[in-house]
């Protein structure tokens, strides 16, 4: 009998940990901090000392992981974005396509750069639908931000090819899936830059932070520049080749620097340890009736620390993750699940809405801007439509086998009580 109606549940022990960066921590960690300590040197920029910064060794590790000519460490996620379409050379008056399903700060940085996001729908890999892109494209639009969500990497051919021919910038938000890659080529190296966040729900923490990489000199010169309103009198390369402008100040710290090197060091592990664990619950459900697993476009390069599978329609969503809940296996509906989550466009509040810090002073009515972006909260009905209906399983790299049988016999003894609903038979003598 399922659990919900007085049944035993299959797993009444706690499932897995919240944080997959932070569990990591260990004796490393703490060298690498200590040795900062020790240095006394926690200016990244400090003359004395300078070839030895544990931001440049971050970024030495960023280019080698990502296979790229050049890494900018920042202070966040969204410091790496703005910093990388303000490489890009976009600003106002440009048009950047976002995915209708990504974290808030996506669509913010393109404000931020100055620049009008513009909203497309995913598709069953919940990740940006390439037609939907090529579809929005406008005279006035210079890039595009895939974004690799809940680790699973974009459809990186096809968004390439659309933009190479319609010559427009690629900036890959990776900050979901660092460890990630796509038919073998690191994600973050695909497009012309990569944006990866350490902030603490990612892959891997500084605590705060981000990285930029690129293989385009100009991009990483002035993104630097962008990174620090007075890099060009640190003294330090690239940034003395071009002409300086006013930017924010996103510098990483030393500390961060070395807590980020010590994670990252790590990433292959932890995403070996994902990927088993994931691997093993999606075989023992994929032949499960009524369910039909998340489209991931190269299942060896995905991060796995996510298993979505899509009910029919919400109602049956939402009544099926209830019941797994009550057999202990923690999940949820993506959208419709009680919250106003961020990562969906119709909670995107300012952008919806084009409000800005001030009325008179937005990327939308700036008078550079001659396109006319509309939004509404049912612009994007099909994803809604999958993210209404998606159910979302955490992975974690502490997932042991045991955990695994625990999930896939949960989800077959709810499918199989659904299956049987759905056959007439009631409810109660289940
Ligand atoms: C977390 C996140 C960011 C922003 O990173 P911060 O370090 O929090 O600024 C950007 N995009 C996506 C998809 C994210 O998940």
């Amino acid at each position: 009998m399922l659990a919900k109606h007085g049944g035993v549940p299959i797993r009444t022990k706690p499932w897995v940990p919240t944080f997959i960066s932070s569990e990591e921590f260990d004796d490393m960690e703490k060298s690498y901090v200590m040795r900062v300590l020790e240095k006394k040197r926690v200016f990244r920029f400090y003359g004395e000392g300078l070839q030895d910064s544990e931001a440049a060794k971050l970024e030495q590790l960023y280019r080698e992981r990502t296979q790229t000519d050049h890494a900018l460490a920042v202070n966040a996620g969204t410091s790496a974005l703005v910093s990388a379409l303000v490489g890009a050379g976009i600003g106002p008056g440009d048009e950047v396509i976002v995915p209708a399903y990504t974290y808030i700060a996506t669509a913010a940085a393109v404000l931020i750069a100055r620049a009008v996001p513009v909203i497309v729908e995913i598709d069953e890999t919940l990740t940006m639908d390439p037609a939907a892109f090529e579809a929005a494209i406008t005279p006035y639009t210079k890039a595009v931000i895939p974004v690799h969500m809940r680790g699973t990497p974009c459809q990186m051919d096809e968004i390439m090819a659309i933009a190479r021919r319609r010559k427009l910038a690629v900036i890959e938000d990776v900050a979901q899936a660092n460890g990630g890659s796509y038919k073998g080529r690191p994600l973050g190296g695909i497009g012309d830059a990569g944006c990866f966040s350490f902030q603490q729900y990612k892959v891997v923490t500084s605590g705060e932070g981000g990285m930029v990489v690129t293989n385009d000199a100009e991009l990483q010169a002035r993104a630097s520049v962008y990174h620090d309103c007075a890099v060009t009198f640190w003294g330090v390369e690239p940034t003395a080749r071009i002409p300086s402008f006013a930017g924010e100040n996103y510098r990483m710290s030393e500390i961060q620097a070395a807590l980020g090197l010590a994670q990252s060091e790590k990433i292959d592990s932890v995403v070996a340890r994902l990927r088993k664990a994931k691997q093993m619950i999606v075989e023992g459900i994929a032949d499960v009736e009524g369910i039909q697993l998340q489209r991931v476009p190269d299942p060896d390069g995905d991060v796995s620390y996510s298993l979505v599978f899509f009910l029919p329609d919400g109602q049956r969503a939402l009544a099926f993750s209830e019941l797994l809940s009550a057999e202990g296996i923690p999940n949820g509906t993506i959208h419709n699940n009680g919250f106003a989550d961020r990562h969906i466009y119709v909670n995107w509040d300012y952008v919806l809405d084009k409000r800005g810090a001030t009325p008179n002073d937005t990327p939308w009515n700036c008078a550079s801007y001659k396109g006319n972006v509309q939004y509404d909260k049912n612009m994007c009905p099909r994803s809604l439509e999958l993210l209404g209906r998606a159910i979302s399983v955490s992975v974690h790299q502490s997932t042991t086998s045991e955990d695994c049988q625990d999930a896939i016999e949960a989800i077959r003894k709810v499918a199989a009580h659904m299956a049987q609903a759905e056959n007439g038979t009631s409810l109660q003598n289940q």
